[in-house]
């Protein structure tokens, strides 16, 4: 199945010189979202994987099935003050200024095997710090997963060492 028709193409969205990839019609279509979370799937089951953790909240809409369908768990990584219980957070560069993302302290065990779900790659800001947090609490970053990486942008560069797998390239 091609997904890259499902794949809006948004001119100057959020702001003027941006163009946003839209992952909503593929979200729409049944056929199209049950195959490329499939894809993923057939991805993860190489590598044994003992929880999926993703950043809002893109990573949800994508990482949740993923983990349903291979039976293990998912924890969410969220902006700061989202999370109602302990937690450890990572501060990283946007293009102008800081973000943060936080994790709940035990929502990965030491020696746990984590996918990494997102939705897409870009300069890899938000998966380094999800990564980071990963690590901080003792899980074994087994691999991250996008529907898209947008490969001029070399968010791989940023997260070498690491196996990294895309459904779709710009
Ligand atoms: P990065 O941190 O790699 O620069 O940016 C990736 C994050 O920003 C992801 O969480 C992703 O959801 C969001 N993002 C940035 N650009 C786009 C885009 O064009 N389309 C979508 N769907 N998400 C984007």
């Amino acid at each position: 199945m091609d997904l890259n028709k499902y794949i809006g193409i948004v001119e100057d969205w959020p702001k003027p010189g941006i163009e946003f990839k839209d992952i909503t019609p593929l979200m729409n279509d049944g056929a199209a979202f049950k195959y490329a979370t499939e894809q993923i799937v057939e991805y993860a089951k190489e590598k044994s994987i003992d929880i999926v953790v993703g950043p809002e909240a893109r990573g949800f809409i994508i990482g949740c099935p993923v983990a349903y369908a291979l039976g293990v768990g998912f924890a969410p990584v969220r902006k700061e003050g989202k999370l109602p219980r302990e937690t450890i957070k990572v501060e990283y560069d946007l293009e102008y200024g800081q973000d943060a993302l936080t994790i709940h302290k035990d929502a990965i065990k030491p020696g746990q095997r984590v996918l990494i779900i997102d939705d897409l790659l870009a300069t890899g800001g938000t998966i380094g710090a999800t990564i980071s947090l990963v690590e901080q609490l003792g899980g074994v970053v087994a691999g991250a997963a996008f529907l898209i990486e947008l490969s001029y942008l070399n968010g791989r560069e940023k997260l070498k060492g690491y196996d990294i797998r895309a459904l779709l390239q710009y």
